[in-house]
Formats: C-alpha cells, sequence, structure tokens
C-alpha cells in the first residue's frame, strides 16, 4: 500500500514537472515578453518603432530600430540574438538618434546625432555581432556595407525572402509582404552617389519591403505589419497559414500606410488576433503615459475589437501562448 501511495505521489510530481510543456501542442509555457524602446521613457511618441521581443527561452530579437534605439550600446538593449528590419526608410533602417536619452520632447524628439551613411540599425548589428534578417534585396546592400566596415557579411547578414522562415533560438521568423514603396535613401550611399541621386530625385533600389510572423516557443504567433497598406496576404497567409494570434499594426494614415480605420479592418476582419499593439502613430499618442482622447491611436483603439495595448517605451508587457497579454499591459 505505501509502495502504491509512493508510486501515485511520484506520478503526481511527474505530472508537474511536465507542465511546462503542453503535449498536445508541443508548447512550453512561459510568457514572451515584448519591451518597446521609443524615444522617451514611458510615452508612445511619433517615431517610435523599435521593439525588443523575449522568447521564454531567452532569445531576444530587436525589430526596426529605427531612431529611437541610441546605437548597440543604448542599455536598454541588453543582449540581442537578431535584427530585424522590414524596409530601409530612415525611420526603420535609423539615419539619425537621440544624443540622450529622453532628449527633446515627445511630440518633437531630439535627434540631432547623424549616423548615415552607416544605419542605426547595422552600427546594432556590427556592434552586438548577430545577424541582420532582411528580404527583398536588401541583403547586398548590407553585405557590402558590412564589410566595408570589417564586418563578416556571412555571418551578420541572413537574407529571408516571402515565403521562406528562419529560425532564432527556439523562435521561428518568417516573411510576409507588405505593400509599400522601399527606396533606399540617398544619405545610406557614398557621397558621390548619393549626391548623384538626390540630385534626380531617385533612390536606389533595393527590392521589396516586408513584414513578419513570429512564432515563439509558449506558442505565440505575432504579425509585425511593418509599413503596408490592407494586402490579401493579412487575410489568407497571416491568418490563413500562420494563424497570428497578436498583431503589431501600423496605424501611421495619410500618406504613407493604413490609418486607424483601415488598421482596424485588418485586425477586426483579416487578421482576427486576441491582442492588438499599434505601432507608428506619427504623433505623439500619449501624455504622462496616458492616451490622449482625440489621437488617432485612441481613434484605432475605439474600432479595434480586441484588446489594444499601447507600446509605452520601456513598459514590459508580457503574453501568453494564446496572444493574450498576462503582464504589464
Ligand atoms: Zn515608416
Amino acid at each position: 500500500m505505501k509502495s502504491l501511495l509512493l508510486a501515485i505521489a511520484g506520478l503526481a510530481l511527474a505530472g508537474c514537472a511536465g507542465m511546462g510543456m503542453d503535449p498536445g501542442m508541443g508548447r512550453s509555457a512561459g510568457a514572451v515578453k515584448i519591451t518597446p524602446l521609443g524615444s522617451h521613457d514611458g510615452e508612445f511618441c511619433p517615431l517610435d518603432r523599435a521593439l525588443v521581443f523575449e522568447d521564454p527561452d531567452g532569445t531576444r530579437i530587436l525589430y526596426d530600430p529605427g531612431r529611437t534605439v541610441r546605437g548597440p550600446s543604448d542599455p536598454r538593449l541588453g543582449r540581442i540574438d537578431a535584427v530585424l528590419l522590414s524596409h530601409v526608410h530612415g525611420d526603420h533602417l535609423g539615419d539619425l538618434i537621440q544624443p540622450a536619452a529622453n532628449a527633446g520632447a515627445c511630440p518633437k524628439p531630439d535627434f540631432s546625432v547623424n549616423v548615415t551613411p552607416n544605419s542605426n540599425f547595422v552600427n546594432i548589428a556590427m556592434g552586438k555581432q548577430v545577424p541582420m534578417i532582411v528580404g527583398g534585396e536588401m541583403h547586398s546592400f548590407f553585405q557590402a556595407k558590412v564589410k566595408s566596415l570589417g564586418g563578416d557579411p556571412g555571418k551578420l547578414v541572413r537574407l529571408l525572402r516571402f515565403g521562406a522562415q528562419t529560425m532564432v533560438g527556439k523562435v521561428m521568423v518568417a516573411s510576409v509582404p507588405a505593400l509599400h514603396a522601399n527606396g533606399l535613401p540617398p544619405a545610406f550611399l557614398p557621397r558621390e552617389q548619393a549626391q548623384a541621386l538626390a540630385a534626380t530625385g531617385l533612390t536606389a533600389y533595393v527590392g521589396d519591403p516586408g513584414g513578419f510572423v513570429l512564432r515563439f516557443s509558449n506558442g505565440l504567433t505575432a504579425y509585425l505589419s511593418g509599413d503596408t497598406g490592407i494586402t490579401a496576404e493579412q487575410d489568407l497567409v497571416v491568418r490563413g497559414h500562420y494563424k497570428a494570434n497578436l498583431v503589431v499594426m501600423n496605424i501611421g494614415g495619410f500618406p504613407f500606410t493604413t490609418g486607424p480605420v483601415e488598421a482596424a479592418y485588418v485586425v477586426n476582419q483579416l487578421v482576427r488576433p486576441n491582442s492588438v499593439i499599434p505601432s507608428h502613430a506619427n504623433e505623439p499618442a500619449t501624455i504622462g503615459g496616458k492616451l490622449t482622447p482625440n489621437s488617432r491611436t485612441a481613434a484605432f483603439q475605439k474600432a479595434a475589437r480586441m484588446p489594444v495595448h499601447v507600446p509605452l517605451s520601456g513598459r514590459t508587457m508580457e503574453f501568453d501562448g494564446s496572444g493574450r497579454c498576462v503582464s504589464g499591459c
């Protein structure tokens, strides 16, 4: 009898130890941490794009550093395992950065440090010695850039075009389309080429812009829209194939991308995730961490039928495998 009780206790313990895994889905437990790295602590400011995603396995991925990550030594970065770039426009690739934390004001951040022609994205990948993951024809541009700076292009540049996926730690990274533009601003080119292009009003061709789907080890599947309009793939691919349950959605609107109305259509009718993080507001959306009532971010939050979690810089939000925020929202 005693041995039977011990056996039952042993089974119960084994059950507890196994709680980290959902055997049906092969997913580990634990939350994914998402931390916005914006221009002003505790606010959602006009040029905020950068997010750090941390898998329960510790893998940390930086998305679109733009202007608000203060180079590779920004203390908010910590360890980084890969850097994703949706497209090469200056507010994503990073032409300028702040001289110090919180420089300027949220409505008008101080981006007085010029980091062209290298870019903030390349400087961070070089500083951290981690791969840049890019689509289109951006890889050959970044390979040449890395080589010119003395880095190893094979190690630091990873091409990922639409339809393909790659792994970073336990995180699956897939490329999905974005309908936007992707001309390389002349400022990222050597001076003579830059001057010739700037004089004609042309940009350099580097292929298609994109978005990403990240599937984390707890099952969380996040769609990062990049800069885009409404696309059929948001329905057929992002929901249909990847079944994204969290969306990071561009709400910037006129004249560049989906605004609050179009972005609400994307999340309500096409992707239908369990929650949304608005991005790329192009407005000072908060004051003292509170949404400004007549902001486009507030309009989007009202129009979306699922929880919309405002990305306040430096505040870490945690999401379970179903895309629901469990902490920090
Ligand atoms: Zn943009």
